[in-house]
């Protein structure tokens, strides 16, 4: 059978492919290159590959590649996109992969280009003919932005597997746990008049001072209800981020947005959610007389945790040696537990070290995942 390149060498191909996504359209790569990288890789093993177009315009796909046949399986799961880069900050090229002081930099080396070769790697060690369930290797897109690629999985025919991995830079530790994260905004419409004569207009100002009380309202009566000591923050939370309203001081103000972020623990869900949010919203309206409209300013991710008393789980504390744990950032795991797939996230390299210049993958964690994602096929495929 032929042989791939080595670890180093497939990283150094994917991070000299660019695949940034951004909302910013400047910025917004495709991910073709990437998929279709990994896909002859995946060939190459013997491995059959689907390749789902997530969107034809900005030229995203999703890539999803099975070894072996039958019900239940692994799933090893990864995005193929980098968040943008200032490369004027990097003290070498973004794009070129560079070893140096036991680390390999590069743009997406540990967020998360650098899973795929670690996965390459562990599933060369297997055959097709010998694999009792089988062995899936997923790639997805616009994990940084909309995560529109983990979405689309839903169409993608996934099979149940009975176990997922996505190898997100943990430093080597499971997480069986992360919130879930809504960006919301309220738009409130008054009516704009002389500020000398309060009859002549209605301020959206002054509603959304009301509006904003709802809130952190809200916003309490959620931190009293919903507690998870798994995680640092133990409470949801939400930020009232930014506020536009008003032109002048001698004007009543006639429009009034306000925009705000809610990261809630797993349990609550983004329609609830929603619910409890216009309910306030409608109070306001009725209140002030104004039309408040809330509406999203992304899709929302859910909160995710592993399946209780998780088989995945344990297997991943014992290969690692640590115990599972809760993280501040959200990944496409939501998306996957959705199927009903035990998921759990665990990759080489830091998250301290992605989206910033510099970033790097340490050679050290190579080897130790390598021999994880080993046992973990073995576990789940033999
Ligand atoms: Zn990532």
């Amino acid at each position: 059978m032929a042989k791939l390149p080595s670890i180093m060498q497939q990283l150094a191909s994917l991070v000299a492919l660019p695949s940034v996504s951004s909302a910013l359209p400047d910025y917004d790569h495709s991910n073709l290159d990437v998929i279709n990288q990994l896909a002859q890789w995946c060939e190459t093993l013997g491995f059959t590959v689907h390749i789902q177009c997530v969107d034809e315009e900005r030229k995203k796909y999703n890539m999803l590649a099975t070894l072996g046949r039958g019900p239940g399986g692994l799933v090893l799961a990864g995005h193929t996109d980098t968040v943008p880069c200032n490369p004027e900050r990097w003290s070498s090229d973004p794009f070129k992969l560079t070893e140096k002081n036991k680390r390999l930099y590069g743009l997406g080396t540990c967020d998360m280009k650098g899973f795929f070769p670690l996965a390459l790697a562990a599933a060369e060690k297997f055959k097709a003919q010998e694999l009792k369930a089988p062995l899936f290797i997923l790639a997805t897109a616009d994990e940084e932005t909309s995560m529109s690629g983990a979405r689309a999985l839903a169409t993608l025919g996934l099979p149940k597997a009975r176990a997922a991995i996505i190898g997100e830079p943990t430093g080597l530790k499971p997480v069986n746990m992360h919130k879930g994260i809504m960006m919301e905004a309220v738009r409130i419409t008054g009516k704009a008049g002389h500020s000398s004569n309060p009859h002549l207009g209605n301020s959206a100002l002054e509603a959304m001072h009301e509006m904003m009380s709802e809130l952190l309202d809200l916003r309490m009566e959620l931190q009293q209800q919903h507690r998870h000591t798994g995680f640092s923050v133990p409470t949801p939370t939400m930020n009232l981020g930014c506020i536009h309203g008003g032109d002048n001081p001698n004007r009543i103000c006639g429009q009034c947005e306000l925009h705000f972020d809610l990261r809630f623990i797993p349990g609550m869900g983004i329609h609830a959610l929603r619910n409890l949010i216009d309910h306030r919203v409608q109070r306001v309206a009725a209140s002030t007389g104004t039309e408040c409209e809330r509406y999203p300013l992304f899709e929302g991710v859910e909160a995710f945790a592993s399946e209780e008393n998780s088989e995945l789980v344990r297997l991943a504390e014992s290969l690692s040696g640590h115990g599972a744990e809760a993280v501040a950032f959200a990944t496409e795991a939501p998306f996957l537990a959705d199927h009903k797939i035990d998921t759990v996230v665990m990759g080489a390299g830091s998250i301290d070290q992605a989206h910033q210049p510099d970033e790097f993958l340490a050679l050290d964690q190579i080897t130790p995942m390598v021999n994880i994602l080993t046992a973990m096929i073995k576990h789940y495929c033999l």
